[in-house]
């Protein structure tokens, strides 16, 4: 997609440090670093995020974080890794070219935090909103 900056680092417009590439996914590292060895993978074809990949776009995608991380992990030496996708921008999402984070972690306190709030749920409301989804994804 023309203007889209992750379109340009696939197509090789604009230089990044690869780390994997194949005929439909690219990983290379991200530039801000926010851990030593943030690595980012894409697709090479345009969507903007996961909720709009398809299956078959999902499955290679994805498919390939296992050995990623495997390598990441092993060329870093870090003590384990977050692998997050942000999702629009209320979740994060500055780059709308879909991508997944692969961040390695060596403390507590080495420049990534995330914080999990819990909040009081009652079951019943639980039960009526995992209807809600059940019916949406069709079960
Ligand atoms: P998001 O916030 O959309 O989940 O993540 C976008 C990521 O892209 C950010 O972590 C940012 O540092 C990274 N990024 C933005 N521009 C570039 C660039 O030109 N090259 C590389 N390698 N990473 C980039
Ligand atoms: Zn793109």
């Amino acid at each position: 997609m023309e203007n889209c900056l992750f379109c340009k680092i696939a197509e090789g417009q604009i230089p990044s440090a690869k780390v994997y590439e194949d005929e439909h996914t690219l990983a290379f590292l991200d530039i801000s670093q926010t851990t030593k060895g943030h690595m980012l993978l894409i697709p090479k074809k345009h969507v903007r995020n996961t909720l709009e990949m398809d299956e078959g776009l999902a499955q290679t995608v994805f498919a390939r974080l296992p050995k990623l991380a495997r390598a990441l992990q092993k060329a870093t030496k870090a003590g384990g890794m977050n692998i997050i996708n942000n999702n629009e921008e209320i979740a994060g999402q500055t780059v709308f070219h879909a991508h997944i984070h692969l961040i390695p972690r060596y403390s507590t306190d080495d420049g990534l935090e995330i914080h999990f709030t819990a909040h009081d749920s009652d079951s019943s409301a639980l039960n009526s909103l995992a209807d809600d989804i059940r019916s949406e994804v069709g079960q």
